[in-house]
């Protein structure tokens, strides 16, 4: 482990402050993967600025009816707050499906979006990889590729974003509001993490110079389905092969409003809002579910090991849809706790 400097903020500005002075400076919030990546020694901070103790760890209501959750407020703490639970259970399925209570005791919601991808030659310093050392090469295309992405990767990246918070919070079209030497900016939840490109060293469209504060949820409930499907070599503590969030609005057997957003095929949670615009008025059966998930899934391109993850995504779709439409919870460690 190389040597590094260690600060504590005390307030948003003296964060900002300490990013603005040194390009080299990570923030350090509930550590669960900033402290992996230095162990493995993938990423060599020059100086670490604890922000764990600012202000942002509580869930606050919204005049619409929406919930804006702080970025130090822990995984577990957003899944078993009573508001969540009631209004936004997709969201609590997806979170109590990702890693372990341990580990959901101390993940922050910010930290949930900014964790890195887990891709093995990414965590392997002796490997070549674009997105640790950029113009090295990506040693997966052609190599071992069974977790990879097959939609939305390039010739130069083709690791998938981990989370599963993330996929519910691109199903819920969530806000994350962010801070930097310019002030306050809201990104849509759909453009705050990008694909890889020519800079697969980019995962998302967050400066270098800025934090994440919080994370807004829509209020209106204009959703009154949702489910979370998480399909994974075991049954805990494993990241998903496959993903599916879904959130629409039903009334009278049809669809009204649809959002699906995949997890563990591309560098970030997919939607296609054209495809989900297609679907609406469609029938809430079988047929449409059919045609959804094949739509979603026609530019998937596999890599040989993963090939297996276009067939296992397009069920995924359609079971998860069902799910949704007939109020069916998830199955084993996904259902919600009652
Ligand atoms: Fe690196 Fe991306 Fe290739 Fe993995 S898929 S080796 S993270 S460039």
């Amino acid at each position: 482990m190389n040597p590094f400097s260690y600060s504590r903020a005390d307030t948003v500005h003296d964060a900002i402050t300490a990013l603005m002075s040194d390009p080299q400076a990570k923030l350090l919030a509930g550590g669960t993967n900033l402290v992996d990546l230095m162990k493995y020694d993938v990423v060599h901070p020059s100086a670490i600025v604890d922000i764990s103790r600012l202000p942002l760890n509580q869930i606050e209501e919204l005049p619409d009816g929406g919930l804006r959750i702080g970025a130090l407020v822990s995984n577990s703490a957003v899944a078993y707050d009573p508001r969540v639970r009631r209004d936004y259970p997709l969201l609590t399925s997806a979170i109590l499906a990702g890693a372990s209570p341990q580990l959901r005791n101390v993940a922050t919601t910010g930290g949930n979006l900014l964790q890195r991808t887990r891709c093995y030659y990414f965590y392997d310093p002796a490997s070549p990889c674009n997105k640790r050392e950029p113009g090295t090469g990506c040693p997966a295309i052609g190599g071992i590729n069974r977790i990879h992405a097959v939609l939305g990767a390039s010739d130069k990246c083709i690791a998938v974003h981990p989370s599963d918070m993330c996929v519910a919070l691109a199903a819920l079209a969530a806000v994350v509001e962010v801070e930097g030497p310019q002030g306050r900016r809201d990104i849509p939840f759909s453009e705050f993490h990008r694909l890889p490109g020519d800079h697969p060293e980019k995962d998302n469209t967050l400066s270098q110079r800025e934090i994440v504060i919080a994370i807004r949820l829509e209020g209106g409930h204009l959703v009154n389905r949702g489910s979370y499907l998480k399909l994974r070599d075991r049954l805990s503590y494993a990241f998903a092969l496959v993903s599916v969030a879904v959130a629409m609005q039903l009334i009278d057997d049809r669809i009204i409003e649809l959002r699906v957003a995949l997890g563990g095929v591309a560098h970030k949670p997919w939607r296609d809002i054209l495809v989900e615009a297609e679907f609406a008025g469609a029938p809430a059966d079988e047929a449409t579910f059919g045609s959804i998930a094949e739509r979603l899934l026609a530019g998937a391109q596999g890599r040989g090991g993963n090939d297996f993850k276009i067939p296992l995504a397009r069920k995924a779709v359609v079971r998860a849809l069902r799910q949704a439409a007939t109020r069916r919870p998830a199955d084993g460690p996904d259902r919600m706790p009652q």
